[in-house]
């Protein structure tokens, strides 16, 4: 693993890593940090508070430099440019340092309130603490819905129990972090990923709270692809049923071939033959198409797999001084 600071650089690891992955979060950003402070305080461990700023444009990146320099127990790591939740959370998994990593958005959907429940489950042996939503307040119909059916079909082809209704709100040990860190996948769906390390997992059911401020950064089209990289990534049965439908429908088609050719040849009925023709074959040509996509699309993945690009690319980290500085012995 890879520490931008040398380990004698890290005075003594803190208990609690919160991981906060922001992107144009600066409506949200004071309140958040007021509620998870009040929270942490009063929780009486160490902590430290982990952004990544996943590539901010609207004054994001500066606020969090400037509280990090006034506060301390703060760092701040700027990704290069905005590479999407699931990389701004694999570098807060790579850069924290706590025994325990939770990993938190910024709008306050997930409460920080439930931070004690999460350590106390931690420090009863759990190396990874779900947090499963029993309602979702401020999400749209159309989302509660898509959601609830795209988790069953995920789970029905996916080779890991992949469970329902939670995000990315949970905690891991730091077992679990190393365990993260291992996967080197570039395709990276983070709940998927989460599911596979397996582990001793406690489940806490919550009610998940609207967004304080600003705007959701899901737009349909990443939602979309989020969607498709968790089936591809776990499950390889959309290809099998392509491949199975497939030779059905081929099957069906040389059935039909040889009707024709025998009424041709009983009957003489030329006259339906070549609109017969072209209906199998245009039929078939698009099966074949779609077949074709499908295999595109593990194609696609080896393809970025192979290329052994970094998940994302970090610009600087900045931290007070005093924090990374070796303590006095
Ligand atoms: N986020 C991010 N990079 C992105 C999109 C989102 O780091 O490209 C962060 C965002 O700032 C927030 C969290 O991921 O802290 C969840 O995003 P959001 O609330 O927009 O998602 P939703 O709750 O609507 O699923
Ligand atoms: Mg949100």
């Amino acid at each position: 693993m890879s520490s931008v600071s040398s380990p004698a650089a890290v005075p003594t690891p803190p208990v609690l890593t919160i991981i906060i992955p922001v992107f144009n979060e600066l409506a949200v950003l004071p309140v958040c940090l007021a509620r998870l402070r009040s929270v942490l305080e009063v929780l009486a461990v160490s902590y430290e508070l982990l952004f990544v700023d996943d590539g901010s444009k609207d004054g994001t990146a500066a606020y969090l430099d400037r509280t990090a320099m006034a506060l301390g127990a703060m760092r701040v790591i700027h990704l290069s440019r905005n590479f999407g939740k699931e990389a701004a959370m694999t570098a807060g998994l790579d850069h924290a340092h706590g025994e325990a990593v939770i990993i938190l958005d910024a709008d306050l959907q997930d409460p920080p309130e439930l931070i004690p429940d999460m350590v106390k489950a931690w420090k009863e042996g759990a190396d990874v603490v779900v947090m499963r939503r029993r309602t979702r307040m401020g999400d749209t119909w159309l989302k509660r819905v898509s959601a609830h059916i795209y988790y069953r079909i995920l789970n029905r082809l996916s080779e890991v129990e992949i469970p329902p209704d939670t995000g990315d709100f949970r905690l891991l040990s730091r077992r679990a972090v190393v365990a993260m860190r291992k996967i080197p996948e570039r395709g990276r769906y983070m709940k998927g990923l989460f599911a596979w390390i397996g582990m001793p997992t406690t489940t806490i059911l919550y009610d998940r709270a609207p967004r304080v401020a600003g705007r959701s950064k899901w737009g349909l089209h990443n939602l979309a692809k989020l969607g498709f990289d968790g089936i591809t990534s776990f499950s390889l049965s959309p290809l099998r049923i392509a491949s199975i439908t497939g030779t059905i429908i081929l099957a069906i088609g040389c059935a039909l071939g040889l009707l024709v050719v025998a009424r041709i040849l009983l009957y003489d009925e030329s006259m339906s033959v070549p609109l017969a023709l072209v209906a199998l074959v245009t039929f078939l040509a698009g099966l074949q198409l779609s077949t074709i996509g499908v295999l595109g699309a593990y194609v696609g993945r080896i393809h970025t797999e192979i290329k052994q690009r970094p998940v994302y690319l970090v610009q600087d980290i900045v931290e007070r001084q005093t924090d990374t500085q070796p303590s006095p012995r």
